[in-house]
């Protein structure tokens, strides 16, 4: 426990930092953009510094890319949770998720009927959605498919799952699993701390799943990841069951009155 607070602590601290890096970065990012979007004003494609400068604008751009994702990172703190359907939030996701995940990857959603609401913050349940998604089709750069399912894991269901942490008690279950490369255990020990990509530069941040991590611990819940080498990756959130308190004081009954009396 005390090892999770220290981490917790850990990715706080870098998130603190992440975003006040990310916020001057990036007033000089715009300077960069824009005086290399002059430059190439005047410049035909055979002119001699056309590829620099064009070079030097698509990293501009990816650099862009990079502090968002730091921006996004570090906001992650300020949640607004709201009683809602996860199922409801991943159909409305479905356009972009498609897209997301490209031509040559099928994306496949199964929701179980009458699934239990939750507490949470739309906007971060979709950056945590959109997140595993992209992670998903860079697993698969032949194709695949992924799926996005959920439904409800009652109290009884939840000891077979074999994730001690959970305790007993009724949860809801998304699960985002593909048929992609998989990872080597040690490298699925690894994927929740901040910074860590096995991807390119200009790739990958090493943020996206430890932003996954934060918010589904902020929102009281678990994640696991389970990976297959050759076979592919499930990722399993549980976010608690939502039971709203039963509305009191609406419509006082006669009998409450004569108590007050
Ligand atoms: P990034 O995507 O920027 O590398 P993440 O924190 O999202 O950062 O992911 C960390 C690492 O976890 C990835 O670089 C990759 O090695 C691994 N990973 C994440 N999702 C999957 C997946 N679905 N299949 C295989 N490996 C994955």
């Amino acid at each position: 426990l005390e090892d999770q607070f220290a981490k917790a602590q850990k990715m706080q601290a870098v998130g603190n930092l992440a975003g006040g890096i990310a916020h001057d970065f990036n007033n000089v990012l715009t300077v960069i953009t824009a005086s290399v979007d002059f430059l190439l004003m005047n410049q035909k494609p055979g002119d001699p510094s056309f590829q620099d400068l064009l070079l030097i604008k698509q990293s501009a751009n990816r650099a862009a890319s990079l502090v968002r994702q730091l921006l996004a990172y570090s906001r992650r703190q300020t949640m607004r949770p709201k009683m809602l359907s996860l199922t409801d939030v991943v159909a409305d996701l479905d356009l972009l998720l498609k897209r997301i995940a490209g031509d040559r990857t099928r994306l496949e959603r199964r929701h179980a009927r009458d699934l239990w609401p939750v507490m949470a913050d739309i906007g971060q349940f979709e950056q945590v959605i959109t997140n595993l998604v992209g992670n998903a089709r860079d697993a698969m750069p032949d194709g695949g498919t992924i799926t996005i399912a959920t439904r409800n894991v009652e109290d009884h269901e939840v000891a077979a799952f074999g994730y001690g942490e959970l305790g007993t008690a009724e949860y809801v279950l998304v699960e985002v699993s593909d048929t992609g490369t998989g990872m080597p255990p040690e490298i699925a020990e690894r994927i929740f701390e901040p910074f860590f990509t096995t991807k390119e530069i200009g790739k990958g941040t090493g943020l996206g799943l430890s932003m996954v991590y934060g918010i589904i611990k902020q929102s009281n819940g678990f994640i696991f990841v389970d990976s297959t080498e050759g076979k592919g990756t499930v990722f399993r959130i549980f976010l608690p069951r939502f039971v709203p308190e039963p509305q009191l004081g609406v419509a006082p009954k006669v009998g409450a009155v004569e108590a007050v009396e």
